[in-house]
């Protein structure tokens, strides 16, 4: 009689401990599982879950691992989450690194095993482009180009086609980001003005329209110099005048906006008398010249010429100070490569308020406007 009191009291203490579960939603066969689990995994139950009941059904529920399914349980689904939380791919460790995975566009479930073997020695994203693509084989150099702040996972390909074509690694970056690794004059987009406004880059990959012309060209007064300009660039550059005299360093504008057509008959001036190859290093062909944006001019100080110009007080001046006024220097000495043109310090853009930031990044505007405009 005692005997089968407690078995009853069991039976109806065992009925109340199910009824809760079977009134969540779980089953009669999920309840019992429930209740036959520990106490504080039991929590994990307190309301009704798909994926839970689905856990408790699969045939690889661990009672001990219940805690990391709950973790990742909006992440992976119930398959997913059984296979690799029971082999320990993921853990309750490891949560962050899973997370931001899975969250790059070209993560793939079947490569995670991969992607985690590996400690994480830059982002991520490109741990996954190389598991993805089975190029570990490249990972040595894919380590190196990835340490450059300019490196584009978009360009890794090229990079490493191009790897031994230059000393170094930012030489080689700055040679495949700024498009300089295609000969000059080839895959040439339209310079879109509208589009990127003060930022538009103009060089032997992009080009004006000819009937391009800007809307607001000023002319630029005697005290500054000669020519037109577009409005803000001029109210720039006159400031910046106007403080380097206050330094006692003088200069003017030589040579502001130039239209297709001016820079059509400069440019087949200078090849009459010169061959092609030599002319496209001083003079841009029509529709490639900054000078037709009206964002560009060259500067000179009296008593120089373009041979001289290097040594005058106003070039050191303008290089160490025109950004502080939104105009950057386009063609340095050791960058010809890139940029295509031979050292001109007298030349200079209108970029406005992103100057100062392409000066302290140290790159050529052709790489910089690729990698942070485009
Ligand atoms: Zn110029």
């Amino acid at each position: 009689m005692k005997k089968l009191l407690i078995v009853l009291c069991a039976l109806l203490l065992c009925g109340c401990a199910t009824k809760q579960y079977k009134d969540l939603g779980y089953s009669a066969e999920e309840a019992r599982k429930i209740v036959s689990l520990k106490e504080d995994s039991q929590a994990y139950f307190s309301e009704y879950s798909d994926t839970l009941a689905a856990l408790l059904n699969d045939e690889g529920f661990r009672e001990d691992k219940l805690k990391t399914y709950f973790k990742y349980l909006d992440i992976f689904s119930t398959g997913q989450l059984i296979e690799l939380a029971n082999d320990e791919v993921i853990t309750l460790d490891n949560y962050d690194r899973v997370k931001n995975l899975t969250e790059l566009d070209e993560f793939m479930i079947d490569n995670i095993r991969e992607y985690l073997k590996l400690t994480p020695r830059f982002d991520d994203e490109i741990l996954v482009y190389l598991v993805n693509n089975d190029m570990m084989d490249s990972y040595e150099k894919v380590m190196k180009l990835a340490s450059d702040p300019m490196f584009t996972l978009d360009n890794l390909d090229i990079y490493l086609e191009h790897f031994d074509e230059k000393s170094n690694i930012r030489d080689l970056i700055e040679y495949i980001n700024s498009k300089a690794y295609l000969p000059f004059y080839t895959d040439e987009e339209r310079a879109d003005v509208e589009k990127y406004g003060y930022y538009v880059l103009v060089n032997k990959y992009y080009k004006l329209d000819a009937d391009y012309a800007p809307d607001d060209l000023v002319n630029v007064e005697s005290k500054y110099g000669r020519g037109k300009f577009r409005k803000d660039a001029y109210e720039a550059y006159k400031k910046m005048q106007d403080d380097a005299a206050a330094d006692g360093i003088y200069f003017y504008i030589i040579s502001p906006y130039r239209s297709y057509d001016h820079q059509y008959s400069l440019y087949h001036r200078y090849l009459a008398n010169d061959t092609q190859a030599n002319v496209d290093t001083y003079s841009a062909r029509p529709g490639n010249s900054e000078h037709q944006l009206g964002l560009a001019a060259d500067i000179m100080s009296s008593g120089y010429d373009f041979g001289t110009f290097y040594m005058a007080p106003a070039a050191k001046w303008l290089q160490d100070n025109a950004y502080k006024y939104g105009f950057i220097f386009r063609y340095p000495e050791s960058k010809i490569d890139i940029t295509g043109y031979k050292y001109e310090p007298w030349h200079y853009r209108y970029v406005g308020d992103i100057a100062e930031d392409v000066y302290k990044s140290g790159v050529t505007y052709d790489e910089y406007f690729e990698k942070y405009i485009k």
